[in-house]
């Protein structure tokens, strides 16, 4: 059997969700399980909605709703040509009266908890899913009674020995070849049966979980690029299509911002040994990406990814040599605030090391001012070079680091895995210092 996961864009509307719809013909043969996400922005329109209703303004969240409703009638109505079936027309009522109950709750008590907010995303990937399953004919399953998590609302991680069991029981016996089975993206449920989300983006995870616990042949993630780029097209318009990608190379870029990838996609995948290809829905004979674990790239710098902001603590200690376990210590109060930190530079007598922007930091500072010096410079962005001969390539540190000119590197980090070169610069210079690295890339200066 192989996944289809189709993003967002790719079923932003009738017209999108015909291509699609296209794309599962032809994948018949193989038995394709389809994982949707929300039709275009729809997750965000939930997520205003839910916002608005917990400010108290019912009316403005009802507003949302109807045009979300709209949305999805429109296309249902487009897709069929005037004619939707019964069993769809009552999905839709259920669903979008399911929305309007939990919005008048969340605007009565002005509350809105992760698990609130979960229940009520939910809505736009269970919706997807009633229409592309009507017009395609597929078989539709709800992942919430097969992507088992755990209750951290918001951000649930994913329990693949119960996955499996379970994908087994309810997925396994409706594939077969010449039938579609469609399921959502991004949710999951609890044992005890609620509503969970893997967070923003985690419909390409919710495909790898699945590819994973069904043994697929393939991941297909369906998008709007032409596969993984060289770098964010946004920001660099002649950004290339990169062929072939190793699963380190993927994982480090997906971690770095890339956002084509969700960070945690491609886990479930490598460990299955599960190619996972990147392809773009409007040109599907066009170029794409394959991530597979066998591949060996061997380029010095295959793609650039940033991701800010951060912010950079210097932590300093002019006895730091001398205190075994000073590093110890260190380290134990970003543990006890549950801050995870991610850059680690470390000089004679200082640390550095990048967290979050949203992370405690008056607390933290004040925690380590206990026993060292403190600086915090916030608005920080760390810029990520990724290759597998980055270590070995002779000069190339000098090349990349000269093409930045007189933007200010504040912090270098190498990865412990010698694939990705990251440095961390000013948030307001990160999308300059990616035009400027990547002529390096670009120009076979790399
Ligand atoms: P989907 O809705 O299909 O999941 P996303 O919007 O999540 O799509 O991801 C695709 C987008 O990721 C692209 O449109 C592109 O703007 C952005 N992107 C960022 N970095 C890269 C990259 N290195 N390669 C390709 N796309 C990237
Ligand atoms: N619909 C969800 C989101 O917008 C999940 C996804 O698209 O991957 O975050
Ligand atoms: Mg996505």
């Amino acid at each position: 059997m192989i996944v289809l996961k189709f993003g967002g864009s790719s079923v932003a509307d009738a017209a999108r969700m015909r291509e699609a719809a296209e794309l599962v013909r032809a994948a018949l043969p193989r038995s394709p399980l389809v994982v949707l996400s929300a039709m275009g922005k729809t997750t965000n329109g939930l997520f205003e909605a839910a916002k608005t209703a917990e400010a108290g303004d019912l009316a403005g969240a009802l507003a949302r709703q109807r045009d979300l409703m709209a949305a999805h009638r429109c296309a249902a109505e487009d897709l069929f040509a005037g004619a939707v079936p019964e069993a769809l027309d009552g999905s839709l009522t259920d669903l979008f009266g399911e929305l309007e109950l939990l919005l008048r709750g969340v605007a009565m008590l002005r509350e809105l908890s992760p698990r609130s907010m979960d229940a009520i995303a939910s809505l736009g990937e269970r919706l997807s899913t009633r229409i592309f399953a009507a017009f395609t004919g597929g078989a539709w399953v709800d992942a919430r009674g097969v992507v088992r998590t755990d209750a951290v609302f918001g951000e649930a991680v994913p329990q693949s020995a119960a996955i499996r069991e379970l994908a087994a029981a309810q997925v396994a016996p409706l594939l077969a070849p010449g039938q579609a089975v469609v399921t959502q993206g991004y949710i999951g449920g609890t044992e005890d049966g609620l509503t969970t989300t893997l967070g923003r983006g985690g419909s390409d995870y919710s495909a790898a979980l699945l590819g994973a616990a069904l043994g697929a042949e393939e991941v297909q993630i369906w998008t709007d690029v032409e596969g993984v780029l060289t770098c964010d097209p946004r920001i660099v318009p002649d950004a290339l299509p990169i062929p072939d990608l190793s699963f380190a190379e993927a994982a480090e870029l997906a971690a770095f911002g890339a956002k084509v990838l969700h960070p945690a996609t491609i886990q479930p995948a490598v460990e299955a040994r599960i190619p996972v290809t990147v392809r773009h829905t409007g040109k599907p004979h066009g170029r794409f990406t394959t991530i597979a674990a066998e591949v060996r790239t061997g380029r010095p710098i295959t793609a650039l990814a940033s991701r800010g902001p951060v912010t950079v603590l210097t932590v300093s200690s002019s006895r730091m040599l001398a205190q075994s376990g000073f590093l110890a210590r260190l380290f134990e109060v970003f543990g006890r605030r549950g801050v995870s930190v991610d850059l680690v530079a470390t000089a004679e007598v200082s640390v550095s090391l990048t967290v979050e922007a949203d992370v405690p930091l008056k607390a933290l500072v004040q925690d380590l001012a206990a026993f060292a010096t403190v600086e915090a410079h916030e608005g920080r962005a760390i810029i990520a070079a990724v290759g597998e001969r980055l270590k070995s390539t002779p000069g190339l540190g000098a090349r990349l680091l000269t093409s930045l000119g007189d933007i200010n590197v504040e912090m270098i980090s190498m990865g412990a895995n010698e694939i990705n070169l990251s440095l961390v610069v000013k948030q307001e210079e990160a999308a300059e210092a990616l035009r400027r690295l990547h002529r390096v890339l670009a120009g076979g200066g790399a």
